[in-house]
């Protein structure tokens, strides 16, 4: 039986058709009969355009539902998606292209969906085997070189159908998708449990918190990243009576703060449900839908995730081997061998521990280990100190060359304040070498639009500083 991804989220669309998949603001609405009709076309233009299956379609544009369209006609031809990021210079495309080397490259997703419909809709749906090939997802770039993890139908399919489950969608449900869709966040996970449970979608091309609370009244599901969040706290009109029509808010592709979690519940009564995941294997914990969800943990691994710490302590890098994991980096089989294990664990560069329990924290990332005078320092362990410090909205702890110590820990803070009394008050609370040896204050932390902070970058800005 064909494993084509279209297959099992198609199958699953209302049986009613005339539905909405999409509602804009504005009141533009898309059915679901409307929708598939569009994917079906869109599939004969690419099969004009003569890409075959295992070809590539790259695809860099603003995100809009034709945008979606494309993804899934790409699907049903059994051709790999390649979405990248809007805000790529012509330069970096040109790097992820020659990588790729992509049958077609659209810049224009509204264009190419327009004049695909003079085309008859083309029913035919690519046979796929459950190891065949459907995406290739770039990393977002934070720790170095983007790589092309390469997500087959099966991975794809199995995580869907396991984060449907967790979450507990059902055809009631109406999704507010405000995230950006050149990323496994907005692309996979939110799209692919709407499809699911052939709910509506309120679709808004970009997140901006008037719309985005305006149009929670008419939702059940939100996704975002921690900074949607936080900018939601900083808009008035998030109250109890904005949000009585929710019935979950997840969180994920960063670490949600505490202080985030615990005012967004006093302000409107819901616990953020906070997961953890990566372009390598989609979601891979998940705080409970029923159950406690802990403020600063991202939960428990998804059924048949099997996830442990290497390196034999307490506190390590995280290991995963599951349904849904990668099956390898894009053109990249050395460094794929170096991130996989023996015995066929991803070795995820997060660093974590658990909980007696299985309840997974994480801590950060190997690559942003300090080793300061021979010991080591996670960075979270200050950061969550730091935090608690008046006049510190958010921070980011960094080791930096220093002529001593080899690294000194630099503390770079989103606020205002007094660099000697931040630092003397953090003495009381941590070990000597724990301790930020200076203190940075900023108006705003550089972060990519998944609203990763970019300790690579800061690492570079502050290179100098103990020269
Ligand atoms: P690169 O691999 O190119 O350096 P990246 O790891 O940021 O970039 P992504 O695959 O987009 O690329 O992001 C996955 C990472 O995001 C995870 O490895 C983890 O570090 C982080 N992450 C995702 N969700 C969470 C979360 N809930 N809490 C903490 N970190 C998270
Ligand atoms: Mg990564």
């Amino acid at each position: 039986m064909s494993q084509n991804l279209y297959s099992l989220l198609s199958s699953r669309f209302p049986a009613d058709m005339s539905r909405d998949a999409f509602r804009s603001p504005g009141g533009v609405r898309l059915s679901y009969a409307e929708f598939e009709a569009d994917t079906a076309r869109t599939a004969a233009a690419l099969r004009a355009a003569r890409v075959q299956p295992g070809d590539r379609v790259a695809m860099q544009v603003e995100k809009s539902i034709e945008a979606v369209v494309i993804y899934l006609a790409t699907l049903r031809i059994g051709a790999v998606f390649l979405p990248l990021n809007a805000a790529y210079t012509p330069s970096e495309v040109q790097y992820f292209l020659d990588d790729a080397e992509p049958a077609i490259f659209i810049q224009d997703a509204q264009g190419f969906v327009a004049g695909a419909r003079d085309l008859a809709p083309d029913p035919w749906i690519e046979p796929r085997g459950a190891d065949d090939l459907a995406s290739i997802i770039y990393t977002s770039g934070t720790t170095g070189r983007s790589k092309g993890a390469m997500l087959t139908h099966g991975a794809l399919a199995a995580n869907a159908l396991a984060l449907h489950d967790a979450w507990g969608f059902t055809p009631d449900d109406v999704l507010l998708h405000a995230l950006p869709i050149f990323h496994v966040h907005g692309l996979f996970v939110a799209l692919h449990c709407a499809f699911l449970s052939g709910c509506p979608m309120v679709w808004l091309n970009r997140f901006e918190e008037a719309a985005v609370l305006e149009a929670l009244s008419g939702a059940t599901v939100m996704m975002g990243v921690p900074t949607f969040y936080t900018r939601l706290l900083a808009h008035p009109g998030l109250t109890r009576e904005a949000t009585a029509h929710m019935r979950l808010f997840i969180s994920g592709s960063a670490p949600l703060l505490e202080s985030a979690f615990e005012a967004f519940e006093a302000r409107t009564g819901h616990r953020i449900l906070e997961r953890y995941g990566m372009s390598e294997a989609v979601i891979i914990t998940t705080n409970p839908l029923e159950g406690e969800r802990k403020p600063g943990s991202v939960g428990f691994p998804l059924p048949g995730v099997d996830l442990r710490i290497g390196g034999g302590e307490e506190t390590g890098v995280i290991e995963i081997r599951g349904p849904s994991v990668f099956s390898g980096y894009w053109r990249m089989p050395e460094k794929t061998a170096e991130e996989f294990t023996a015995d066929g664990f991803f070795i995820t560069g997060d660093v974590g521990r658990r909980d007696p329990d299985g309840r997974l924290w994480i801590s950060g990332r190997a690559k942003d280990l300090i080793i300061s005078g021979g010991y080591n320092v996670y960075p979270k362990e200050v950061e969550l100190v730091l935090d608690e410090q008046p006049g510190v909205r958010e921070s980011a702890v960094i080791g930096v060359p220093h002529p001593d110590f080899g690294e000194g820990v630099v503390a770079v803070v989103e606020g205002q304040g007094d660099e000697a009394a931040l630092v003397s008050a953090l003495r009381s609370r941590l070990a000597g070498y724990k301790t930020p040896k200076r203190v940075v204050f900023v108006d705003s932390l550089p972060r990519n639009a998944m609203g990763k902070i970019q300790k690579a970058l800061l690492r570079q800005t502050y290179a100098q500083i103990f020269s």
